[in-house]
């Protein structure tokens, strides 16, 4: 039987980021996945061209039930230390929106250089692709995984099988099945990073204006983001959204302002001095997108010109503005979610070195794990440090 000292189950972000560490003392190291090509996600992602980290990047932008489980690994593998390992691959990248300030740093070109620079680092570790995982067991010592139907042993085993979103992409949830099996405890999951879905009462107000986007403030639960908001045909999406969501859960409401950086009771009544005889329509056009002007006009049934309008009206109409409350149905689900929540209890990890406590040699790094980070490049700096956590330690036994 073919032994190894650690086998990587899941090539991706994490698990290929993993063995450059793990392999780098000579140990013998093999990832497997069962997909045809590595690091799918990390193409796909942000359009393209992978916003692999964030600027800002600290244990406060991930949720999870132990908020400080991820400071650690954070600690010990910046983003930073990822800057400089681009650096030393020659490549480029830029900050976008640096106007915004939201640290979101993107490659100048393809996403597909992040992935030769994670094959590069890995390549001191053998990698098979289109590999199915068998049954794991475990006599105290070794584990051994059933590859494509062989029997394979390894001293440690480290899952980087991601989550459950975008099954169309290989996700299984193989991962959470694994912590189960071995008694580890794991916390409910849900799609994350994800567009809401509406009712059919409120579609029919939001659908038509599909396409449109606008800069909002989108709250729920007491958190808030500032991002640009789109309409579409099933509800809504776009940064402000799919970040409310990691938050959002069934049931809750959302408010959303539509013109954050605007009083709008002091426009619509400065408007009225101006020119008391604009339609309200038109009024609301100076404010918002002409779309959605007109929606919201339909939507609260104003009638008449500014003029018409008295202050308690017009401030009735602000505050709609400033704080529409709508119920979501629900979300488009693991089909278009770019992350999973929820995932392996960190209370049953070692913050420093992501072995599981209670299986010496069992380790868990990535999406797996219940940490959850915004939109912005923060899950991908997660995977980078808890790959970095796990690979070190590894390679330290
Ligand atoms: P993954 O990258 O998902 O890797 C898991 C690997 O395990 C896969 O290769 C998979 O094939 C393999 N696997 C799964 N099940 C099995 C099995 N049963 N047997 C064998 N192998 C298996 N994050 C950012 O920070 N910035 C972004 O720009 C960004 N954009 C994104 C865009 C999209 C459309 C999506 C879906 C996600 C995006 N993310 C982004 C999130 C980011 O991709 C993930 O957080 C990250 O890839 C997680 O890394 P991981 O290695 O834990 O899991």
């Amino acid at each position: 039987m073919e032994i190894f000292d650690t086998i990587i189950l899941g090539a991706g972000a994490a698990g290929l980021f993993c063995a450059h560490f793990a392999a780098a003392t000579g140990q013998r190291v093999l990832i497997v996945d069962h997909a045809r090509r590595p690091a799918e996600k990390v193409r796909i992602s942000g359009g393209g061209r992978c916003n692999f980290t964030n600027l800002y990047a600290e244990a406060g932008n991930y949720l999870s039930q132990n908020p400080h489980f991820a400071k650690s690994a954070l600690a010990r593998y910046t983003q930073w230390d990822f800057i400089d390992l681009l650096a030393r691959h020659d490549i480029t990248w830029h900050e976008k929106t640096p106007e915004k300030g939201l640290g979101q740093l993107f490659c100048d070109g393809k996403s597909a250089a992040i992935i030769d620079m994670l094959l590069t680092e890995a390549r001191l570790a053998e990698l098979r692709l289109a590999t199915e995982v068998g049954e794991i067991s475990h006599d105290g010592t070794h584990f051994t995984v059933l590859l494509n139907g062989t029997p394979v042993q390894t001293h440690n085993l480290v899952v980087a099988t991601g989550g459950k979103s975008i099954p169309k992409m290989g996700a299984t949830g193989l991962g959470y099945q694994i912590a189960t099996h071995f008694g580890l405890n794991v916390l409910e999951t849900r799609p994350g990073l994800v567009p809401l879905t509406f009712a059919p009462h409120e579609l029919d107000w939001i659908a038509p204006l599909a396409g449109t986007a606008v800069e909002a403030r989108v709250t729920a639960n007491g958190t808030s983001f500032d991002e640009a908001l789109l309409f579409t045909h099933r509800g809504l999406s776009g940064p402000a959204i799919l970040q409310i969501s990691n938050y959002w859960r069934e049931g809750d409401a959302i408010s959303l302002d539509l013109l954050p950086s605007q009083n709008a009771f002091e426009a619509l009544k400065a408007a009225r001095q101006d020119n008391g005889r604009r339609q309200m329509q038109t009024a609301l056009a100076t404010l918002l997108p002409g779309k959605l002007a007109t929606a919201l006009t339909e939507k609260f049934a104003l009638k008449g010109n500014l003029a018409d309008q008295s202050d308690k009206a017009l401030k009735e109409l602000a505050d709609q503005i400033h704080g529409l409350k709508l119920k979501p149905t629900g979300s488009e689900g693991y089909r278009t979610a770019e992350v999973t929540l929820g995932g392996v209890d960190t209370n049953g990890l070692s913050s420093r070195t992501m072995e599981a406590k209670a299986v010496p040699g069992l380790y868990f790094i990535g999406e797996v794990v219940d940490v959850t980070g915004w939109l912005g490049g923060y899950n991908f700096q997660w995977a980078w440090a808890s790959a970095a956590a796990c690979g070190r330690a590894i390679a330290e036994r």
